[in-house]
Order: structure tokens, then sequence, then C-alpha cells
């Protein structure tokens, strides 16, 4: 019986620890994004998902972003241009099919991790 009780304890804090960690990196991610100019409902989502992968997964494509250049002559780009300020060479954001990539690959090591992880959790527990 109270093995039970411990037992249950320890999951309804599990659980409380799952729902405000979500809940702030929901909320952190869409802060940043917002922030920068990216999808923040999008983000919020993954965020909401994907825990901290998602967090993760931003910090890995921020940097990504973070400094463009022209494919053409190679001059620094703003986040948000759409032509070079040098040569007038349309950027159309070419990283976007990159992106999309980026984030299945991240989906895929998540869900491989998780798979792993829980695999030595219910292997622990029995
Ligand atoms: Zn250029």
């Amino acid at each position: 019986m109270f093995a039970m009780l411990v037992g249950m304890a320890t999951y309804f804090m599990a659980v409380g620890f799952i729902i405000v960690e979500k809940t702030v990196i929901t909320a952190v991610l869409f802060a940043l994004a917002r922030k920068r100019g990216m999808n923040a409902v999008r983000w919020a989502i993954a965020g909401f998902l994907l825990d901290f992968w998602a967090l993760l997964f931003y910090l890995w494509v921020r940097h990504k972003t973070k400094n463009r250049k022209c494919s053409n002559c190679s001059e620094h780009l703003d986040e948000n241009a759409k032509f070079c300020p040098r040569c007038g060479n349309s950027s159309e954001k070419p990283d976007d099919g990159k992106l999309v990539m980026r984030f299945v690959l991240g989906v895929v090591i998540a869900i491989a991790a998780f798979s792993v992880i829980g695999g030595i959790l219910s292997a622990l527990i029995g």
C-alpha cells in the first residue's frame, strides 16, 4: 500500500514536472522566435511537442541562420533581407529547404533518443 502511494506520488510529481517544463520551454521558444522574426507559433508548437529537443534545435538553427551571406557576392545579409544590398541578387531565403531537412532530422533524432531513454527506463522499472 505504502509502496503504491509512493509510486503514485512519484508519478504525479513527474507529470507535474513535465507540464511545467513544457510550458516554460514553449513560452521561451515563442518569445525567442518572435524576437528574431521567426515563426513564433511554429516554434512554440515544436517546443511543446519536443521539449528541450526543440530548444536545442532552435539554438542550432539560429546559429546557422545568423550569418546569412549573398550567394552571389558573399556580402553579409540581414536576417530578413530579400535582396543583397551590394549586388541586388535575390536571396529568397535559400536556407528554407535546408531548415525543413534539419527539422525532420531533429525530429528523427529526438524520437530515436526518446525510444532509447524509454527502453532504458522500462528495463530499469521492470
Ligand atoms: Zn550580393
